[in-house]
């Protein structure tokens, strides 16, 4: 795997939250919809399939993969994909999105017409490993995907998905906890959680949480020939919480430079 240019194109994704990089008139655009537990965020890329856009909101409309909120969730895509073709001059039409592993058919169409709703045609609906693999790239390999709810690993054989699972324990229960050890309610918990000059005290509250997912992942990896981990998610962006699970797991543990981004952009690159 090349670490370097995984690094480059997320980093590329990330810098495309604040600026635009214009596209012509007639260019093929690919557009990814990540619906998640605690964000929603979209991603558009070029002809050639480098970010040139991406816009993100937080929201509580989708709870363990299930559209709970249909009205509120539509109204967040339309309003970001709004925002992304005015900042690219654009109309965007046409979105790939993904749902967990193990998600019922039914389910899944929920997941289809929140973005309908919003004016794209989906064009295909992926899961979440494989959209995360389309950037990671990996043959053989476990990604362990730690979002807002829940701790999910997919073990990878010769570039498909051979195993999947997810358990309750992610970025909610980081914020909890903090939420708890401060006194301080959920909302200042979250934003505590990502300030850049407090990630060591914060790790220092929240190991037990990231020992916690450590566990998850080791428990189901038992008795597999794993070489290493690659995690992605966004309670991933916790500053050193890969060498608290590389401790617990004692194997190697990789990390993209913004693992929040690894599955949004897969998405995207999935848009046909
Ligand atoms: P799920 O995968 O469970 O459906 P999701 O797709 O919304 O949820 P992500 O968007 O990957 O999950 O991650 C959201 C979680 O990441 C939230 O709990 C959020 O607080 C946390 N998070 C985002 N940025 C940071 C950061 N810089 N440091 C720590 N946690 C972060």
């Amino acid at each position: 795997m090349d670490f370097a240019a995984v690094d480059r194109q997320i980093s590329a994704l990330e810098a495309c939250l604040e600026n635009t990089v214009p596209v012509k008139a007639d260019e093929k655009l690919h557009v990814g919809v990540d619906l998640g537990t605690a964000y929603i965020v979209v991603v558009v890329l070029n002809s050639a399939k480098e970010p040139v856009a991406c816009a993100m909101e937080f929201a509580q409309v989708i709870k363990d993969g299930l559209v709970v909120d249909y009205i509120g969730a539509t109204r967040i895509v339309r309003k970001l994909v709004d925002q992304l073709g005015d900042r690219l001059g654009r109309e965007l039409t046409h979105a790939a999105i993904a749902v967990p592993p193990g998600t019922g058919d039914k389910d899944c169409k929920t997941h289809k017409y929140v973005v309908e709703g919003a004016g794209l045609e989906v064009t295909g609906t992926l899961d979440e490993p494989t959209a995360a693999n389309a950037v990671l790239g990996l043959e053989n390999g476990v990604i362990v995907d730690i979002g807002g709810g829940t701790t999910g690993l997919s073990v990878l054989e010769n570039g498909e998905v051979t195993y999947v699972a997810d358990e309750a324990t992610g970025g909610t229960h980081v914020s909890l906890v903090l939420a708890g050890n401060y006194d301080i309610d959920f909302k200042e918990a979250e934003a505590l959680k990502k300030q850049p000059e407090r990630q060591a005290e914060v790790l220092n509250v929240v190991r037990p949480v990231v020992q916690k997912m450590a566990s998850i992942v080791k428990r189901h990896i038992e008795g597999r020939n794993v070489s290493a981990i690659h995690v992605v998610g966004g309670t991933c962006c916790l500053k050193d919480m890969e060498k608290v699970m590389e401790k617990e797991l004692g194997i190697p543990v990789h990390k993209p430079a913004n693992p929040f981004l690894v599955t949004p952009l897969g998405i995207a690159l999935n848009c046909a």
